[in-house]
């Protein structure tokens, strides 16, 4: 009997002195780490190293270990905060996520974000590890940028054409008035009409020159389409091509950035008019996707992708068109994900479905 308590005492010690070894061993991982790490557990930070300190701009390590998780992140990623705790705390690693984070003076920056489950000071925690995006972010800002000229610039041709025929109509009919100045009332609205149509297919072009700042507000889905239908339109019907629109939704507003969501739409569309040399159709389609979600489908009857094909787009500059930027989806999967949705691709001999699902309020 006593004996046996000896051996389970030298046991015990032997346990003991290896989880101090190996908490050391540890704590010499995370302090050398090129990332920065920082170990927390609810919202109490226990631990950051060098590289995590310098991150949040302070002088020493003790100045964040004494602050709160919820102080060093914006509020608006609070929800997804505590859904990614119940996950680490549930025993599993997280995906990299991108979060705004506030640095001790306040001022707000982009990093990426990874939490995997741990134990430290025999207890659990979450051991999290953070990528500084900045400069990642700002590469990309440069990329859309050129992206967005890109698309203006091609589009521009369309327009000219556009703008040429109503504009050949009101000099017509203003020839007509010149020697018949009174009673034209007809005229004058048609006059009106094609100009309205002029001014509303500038202001697209315009509004695609814009530079690039996100400003959410409420965007109502439907007319938003409605817009990029009467813009690209012409160019369609050139080639064509019907596009047609089904919504099941009525005007739904979504939270986001009227000129970027546009975007989105139009890089799409020209994809699928592009793939469609021979004409076709190009079906858009909203639709309800669970309680708080809506679904846009983008589906194209043109030359589909084959598999390695499929497996490359996003990738910057890849493309397979001899004028093609190669940035169509990779910027419009960027502003999706910047509005917390998702794109799918679908592609074969048949045609393309691209499937955005974004979050709806
Ligand atoms: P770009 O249009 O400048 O080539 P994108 O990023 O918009 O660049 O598209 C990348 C590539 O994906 C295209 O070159 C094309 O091969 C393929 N692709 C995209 N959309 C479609 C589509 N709807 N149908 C067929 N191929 C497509
Ligand atoms: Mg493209």
């Amino acid at each position: 009997m006593k004996k046996s308590t000896i051996i389970d005492e030298v046991f015990q010690k032997s346990i003991e002195e290896e989880i101090v070894k190996r908490e050391e061993a540890y704590r010499d991982l995370v302090e050398n780490s090129p990332d920065a790490v920082l170990i927390a557990s609810g919202d109490d930070i226990l631990f950051i190293n060098e590289t995590g300190a310098k991150l949040f701009g302070a002088a020493t390590k003790e100045k964040i270990e004494n602050t709160k998780i919820a102080d060093r992140i914006h509020p608006d990623y609070y929800d997804y905060i505590n859904e990614r705790q119940e996950i680490i705390d549930g025993g599993e690693a997280t995906d990299f996520l991108e979060y705004k984070l506030i640095r001790l003076d306040g001022t707000i920056f982009e990093a990426e974000v990874k939490g995997i489950p741990t134990i430290f000071q025999n207890k659990p925690a979450r051991h999290i590890i953070i990528r500084d995006i900045t400069a990642r972010k700002k590469t990309l800002e440069l990329l859309l940028n050129a992206e967005k000229l890109n698309v203006a610039g091609q589009l521009a041709a369309g327009i000219a054409h556009e703008v040429r025929n109503p504009l050949t109509a009101i000099k017509g009919f203003l020839k007509l008035m010149e020697s018949q100045l009174i009673d034209q009332k007809s005229y004058f609205d048609i006059i009106q009409s094609e100009i309205n149509r002029i001014e509303l297919i500038l202001s697209e072009l315009l509004v695609l020159s814009k530079p690039q700042v996100l400003k959410f507000e409420p965007v109502h889905l439907h007319t938003l389409v409605e817009e990029v239908k009467t813009l690209i339109d012409t160019q369609a019907i050139m080639k064509n091509i019907h596009i047609q629109f089904i919504n099941d939704f009525g005007n739904l507003i979504i939270n986001g950035d009227k000129n970027q969501l546009k975007q989105v739409v139009i890089n799409f569309l020209k994809n699928s008019i592009e793939a469609m040399p021979d004409g076709g159709i190009i079906t858009i389609e909203i639709k309800k996707h669970g309680s708080n979600h809506v679904k846009m489908l983008f589906k194209d009857t043109g030359c589909g992708m084959p598999r390695h094909v499929l497996k490359r787009i996003g990738e910057p500059f890849f493309t397979t068109k001899e004028s093609g930027s190669g940035l169509g989806i990779m910027n419009s999967k960027q502003i999706v994900q910047n509005h917390h949705g998702t794109v799918h691709f679908w592609s074969d001999e048949k045609g393309t479905i691209i499937e955005v699902i974004l979050p709806i309020n």
